[in-house]
């Protein structure tokens, strides 16, 4: 039933695409709730939210681990206003730019409470897999969702190339397909295609997972509707050029093709305001909480680890070394399955120690490093 009904949406949506450019599923197939904000909070803590990242492709598309943290950094980037080209905007948009607070990081441990890396991979065989609600079923050939009021879900996968992507909204917090849901050619920004290569895809469609609407409202309908927010600029349609040869603006005094929730092309999307944050930090409160409570910690991206493995890929021995401030009690080693091969103590102050790979598996292993004070790093070891 549901499958048809997407599937009808799916086909509705494709008539209107061919009519005017529209890129991305959210309204058209979820209900977007962005209302007025109550108020601005006044304290503003930094809200960090765990992910995991189901790659659902066909077997002749390869993402490798280090796209997906290319794309969390361009998240991170984004949520927390570090972009450069936000310099180049008139200081009248600079002005009501907003650091949104929100963080995102894969999620160190899955449901079981087995270690990990965050990030599924599936091989299926169905074309454009996107459009069906086969994607949210293990048995249907997609991938089921790590339990989706603790875990922001994000599947990568096949859909036509016209569209990015979709997302589900705050009221639909928990159900089997909640979550956000992003064709795998604009998903990150290591090649990426153009002109949608910065990870901005993603954003756009995190804002309808926090419920941001479009500037111009669901319809395109010649400013008799918008989003609902105070500080953003009427629109009358989306921009789907940088920079655009027609403006969409209801106000011709405010030129804006800048906001993360137009369709204008990844270069120039630059911005969320101040009560677009606001009102997606609500709504996190508000029906995302039990994201906040997940004991699966976000670890950190490899980049920013301090531990140091060489060499890497390694075929029968391997140096792990740390630096001295950290306290590394002992190491625990888990196959690809997630399953322990076995863990080693540290009992003396050390910062390197040399492990022997033969009696371990071949292929990718976790390493698990666990410090005095239950701090721990994650990091991988491939052996071969
Ligand atoms: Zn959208």
């Amino acid at each position: 039933m549901m499958k048809l009904y997407l599937s009808f949406l799916f086909f509705l949506v494709l008539l209107s695409t061919k009519a005017d450019g529209q890129r991305c599923l959210s309204d058209t197939m979820h209900t977007v709730i962005s209302k007025p904000t109550k108020e601005v909070e006044t304290r503003n803590p930094l809200l960090q939210l765990p992910v995991v990242v189901h790659l659902v492709l066909p077997q002749s598309v390869i993402i490798e681990d280090q796209q997906v943290y290319n794309q969390i950094n361009a998240l991170n980037r984004d949520f927390r206003r570090h972009n450069s080209n936000l310099n180049t905007l008139p200081l009248t948009l600079q002005a009501l730019a907003a650091d949104t607070k929100i963080e995102f990081c894969l999620a160190n441990i899955d449901p079981d409470g087995i270690p990990g890396i965050g990030i599924t991979r599936t091989t299926t065989s169905i074309e454009n897999i996107g459009i069906y609600n086969s994607l949210f079923s293990a048995n249907d050939g997609g991938k089921s969702p790590w339990p989706s009021h603790q875990y922001l879900n994000i599947w990568v996968c096949e859909m036509p190339e016209d569209i990015l992507g979709y997302a589900s909204s705050p009221k639909e917090a928990g159900d089997a397909t909640d979550g956000v849901v992003i064709n795998y050619r604009y998903f990150g920004t290591l090649g990426a295609h153009t002109p949608f290569q910065m990870g901005r895809t993603l954003v756009h469609e995190l804002g309808h997972y926090f419920g941001l609407a479009h500037p111009w409202g669901t319809f395109h309908d010649e400013c008799e509707e918008d989003d609902g927010i105070s500080d953003t600029f009427p629109q009358s349609g989306p921009h789907n050029e940088c920079p655009p040869r027609e403006y969409k603006m209801c106000d011709d005094a405010n030129p804006s093709y800048s906001n993360y929730m137009d369709y204008t092309p990844d270069c120039c999307l630059a911005m969320f305001t101040k009560q677009q944050a606001a009102i997606m930090r609500q709504n996190i409160y508000e029906y995302r909480a039990q994201l906040l409570q997940n004991p699966a910690i976000c670890h950190e991206l490899q980049d920013d680890i301090p531990i140091s493995l060489y060499p890497n890929p390694a075929t029968s021995l391997c140096v792990i070394s740390w630096p001295e401030e950290e306290k590394i009690e002992h190491i625990e080693f888990y196959d690809i399955a997630g399953k322990k091969i076995s863990q080693t103590s540290l009992h003396q102050q050390s910062s390197q120690i040399e492990i022997c790979l033969d009696p371990f598996p071949k292929g990718l292993l976790l390493l698990r490093l666990v410090t005095d004070d239950n701090k721990y790093y994650i990091h991988r070891l491939y052996h071969h």
